[in-house]
């Protein structure tokens, strides 16, 4: 049973806000940070746990109610996990294509023994600001970095990861697909075990 009937997302992405409603249905309802202030916390933390519970507080803080905040990226084993959590902005704030000409160029000329990367995502659930006791899930979504880019579907690194499970990238896979294997599904389904809603 969910212990709260309303929740704020710590987000401004309404696909988020979608998706994670429908994934509750009607037992709780889904408010979104922007209601309460379009100011979002300095994401000083260094791992994805860190950043995502910090943007949970954030939310908590400013709108007094329970809060959910997610935080999500690749990290790609032969540099250490980079870009991890600092993903979106891997060229300087030039966007996806930028991002991806940079990881090509990172791993230029390296082997595809040493080329496995992850999709992380991490959940994080606060009862109220300073919620000592936060709910995590984390997501992993195993592939291994491509030498091209392939695929028209997704986003950010989607048409370098390559998904050996579809023998595809995952910006070749339909989204409906890719929802249901992907790392932001992986953390979804344990957040939703973890409320009960499973
Ligand atoms: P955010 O959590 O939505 O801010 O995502 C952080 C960054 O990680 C995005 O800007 C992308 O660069 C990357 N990322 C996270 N999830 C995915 C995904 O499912 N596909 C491709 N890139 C992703």
């Amino acid at each position: 049973m969910m212990p709260f009937s309303q929740l704020v997302l710590a987000s401004h992405n309404a696909g988020k806000l979608k998706e994670l409603q429908a994934m509750l249905g009607g037992s709780v309802q889904v408010r979104s940070v922007a209601e309460f202030s379009l100011e979002e916390p300095e994401e000083t933390g260094l791992s994805f746990i860190e950043n995502a519970i910090l943007k949970a507080r954030n939310a908590a803080r400013l709108s007094g109610l329970p809060a959910l905040a997610d935080d999500s990226g690749l990290a790609v084993d032969f540099l250490g996990g980079a870009p991890g959590i600092y993903s979106a902005r891997y060229a300087d704030g030039q966007g996806d294509a930028a991002n991806n000409a940079k990881l090509l160029e990172a791993l230029k000329d390296v082997p595809d023994a040493q080329r496995g990367a992850q999709f992380v995502c991490c959940l994080a659930l606060v009862r109220h600001a300073d919620d000592p006791l936060p709910i995590i899930c984390e997501g992993l979504w195993h592939g291994q970095i491509l030498h091209a880019a392939r695929g028209e579907h997704g986003f950010g690194y989607d048409p370098l990861f390559w998904v050996a499970e579809r023998n595809c990238s995952s910006a070749e896979l339909p989204s409906a697909e890719k929802n249901q294997i992907s790392h932001r599904a992986r953390a979804m389904a344990l957040l939703k075990q973890r409320l009960g809603l499973a």
